[in-house]
């Protein structure tokens, strides 16, 4: 069926996908025109499931401080796209909205309210307040260019929108509309689309290892991720050990340079350092002098001073399992298989360097990711160049915008996603909208 409505009236402007970008893009469009016919379109039987379950469902709206080396991306782009709409102006927005933010650890922002709920009952609202159309259970089949427009096919309806907005999202958490179709009919319109992989998401260890004897356990650690022996990420922050792996913070912001070098084909290992900025050298002066000094002390107890006693003492267990002494090596206590209880007295120098090397310098088996699923974003997505900075618009077809997480770019944990989806979505809505006269 074709909507009549829409065809002796064409809409002014289209935005395909009713996530943070595009209601972000229908709310400053018809800011800037209220005059034009805007139209939210979405395949959702409910609108903003994303939203609702964003940030532990509280949303982290955005961060205080904001830069494009919280993005990978093309940083002058990123920085072109920040500099029009930043977090203040962020923050600023949602104020006006009645959605105040409060500041978090990490600079992180949330509603003060403390759920996400607020955050999009503001957008909804303010999508009423200014007149454009939301249309739920409109999934977007195809978008046919003609030389002055555009014909949207729905299940079942076509429009006609002189501008069209795709914010489509990216794949991670599929159940929630987003499921990787606006990549296609980005193709189909002439786009491209780089490799796509699960960002933000937690790692799975192979089993046996001692993850799941400390499940439940977070701490401060290091990170490091090497592909062909090359570093290429080194991060610190609160890791999380679970059943199945690891997840947390620093995890998350991790494993997409695991998960794209794996799916490359590269050689890619994850290692840890249970002692942010302390080197081998450092370590292991450390438990050789503890053993000068007290030498009736236990391995695991000097550990627990520095880190939570269920990690000393299975890191001890661990070198006990993987690294026995041999047989001209072992002493009497190390026979027991306990470094855990061997007084840092009686530790060998080839022990405690191997101690030390796993403290340090930790390989950990990752085997994979949980998947989209699990994912809080998705890295990959339509090249950067392939849009411009000042508007959004494609360089590949006139008249049509391309905004948030289906662009090959990807923030870290703290609000930074949501922001590109703001900031690109004010950028696209605001030149949409002035392009038509
Ligand atoms: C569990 C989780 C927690 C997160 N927490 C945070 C956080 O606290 N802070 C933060 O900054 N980021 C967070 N993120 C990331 C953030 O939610 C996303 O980066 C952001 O929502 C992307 O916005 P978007 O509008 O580009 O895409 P989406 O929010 O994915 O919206 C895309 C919309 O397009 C619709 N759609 C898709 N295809 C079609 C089609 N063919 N036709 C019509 N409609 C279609 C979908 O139904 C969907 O509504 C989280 C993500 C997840 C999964």
């Amino acid at each position: 069926m074709i909507s009549t409505a829409s065809l002796s009236q064409p809409i002014d402007i289209a935005i395909i996908g009713a996530g943070a970008a595009g209601m972000a893009a229908g709310i400053f469009a018809a800011q800037t025109r209220p005059d034009l016919s805007i139209v939210l379109l979405d395949g959702a039987r409910t609108i903003g499931a994303k939203i609702l379950v964003s940030g532990g469902g509280r949303c982290n709206v955005t961060n205080v401080r904001v830069t494009s080396s919280d993005f990978n991306g093309t940083h002058r782009f990123v920085e072109r796209v920040l500099q029009r709409f930043d977090e203040q102006a962020t923050a600023q927005w949602f104020d006006s909205l009645g959605v105040p933010l409060k500041e978090e650890p990490a600079g992180k922002l949330f509603p003060v309210t403390n759920t996400a709920r607020t955050v999009l009952q503001a957008l909804l609202d303010q999508i009423t307040t200014l007149g454009v159309r939301l249309l739920p259970q409109h999934r977007v089949k195809g978008l046919t260019p003609h030389e002055q427009h555009f014909s949207i096919e729905t299940e079942g309806e076509t429009f006609i929108a002189r501008r069209i907005i795709l914010a489509t999202g990216g794949q991670s958490l599929p159940k929630t509309g987003s499921d990787g179709y606006g990549w296609m009919i980005a193709r189909q319109l002439g786009h491209t689309v780089t490799p796509t992989y699960p960002a933000l998401v937690p790692l799975l260890i192979h089993d046996p290892f001692f993850h799941q004897t400390l499940s439940g356990i977070s701490h401060e650690v290091t990170l490091m991720t090497r592909v062909d022996d090359k570093l290429v990420d080194r991060r610190t922050g609160s890791l999380l050990w679970t059943h199945f792996g690891i997840s947390g913070p620093v995890t998350l912001d991790a494993s997409r340079f695991w998960i794209i070098a794996h799916g490359q084909g590269h050689e890619v290992t994850l290692f840890l350092n249970f002692f942010p900025g302390q080197s081998f050298e450092d370590i292991d002066r450390w438990l050789s002098n503890a053993g000068v000094t007290s030498g009736r002390q236990t391995v695991a107890g000097l550990l627990s001073e520095r880190l939570p006693v269920r990690v000393a003492k299975t890191m001890c267990a661990y070198i006990n399992d993987a690294f026995p002494p041999t047989p001209q090596e072992a002493r009497p206590q190390e026979k027991t298989k306990d470094l855990g209880t061997t007084p840092l007295g009686e530790l060998r120098r080839s022990t405690r360097r191997t101690l030390t090397q796993a403290l340090t310098n930790l390989s950990l088996p990752v085997i994979g990711s949980r998947g989209w699923n699990f994912a809080e974003v998705t890295a990959g997505g339509i090249p950067l160049k392939e849009v411009n900075p000042y508007s959004m618009a494609s360089r590949k077809l006139p008249g049509l915008y391309l905004i948030g997480e289906m662009l090959d770019c990807d923030g870290r944990i703290g609000g930074f996603n949501f922001q590109w989806a703001w900031s690109t979505g004010y950028i696209a809505g605001t030149h949409a909208a002035e392009s038509l006269t």
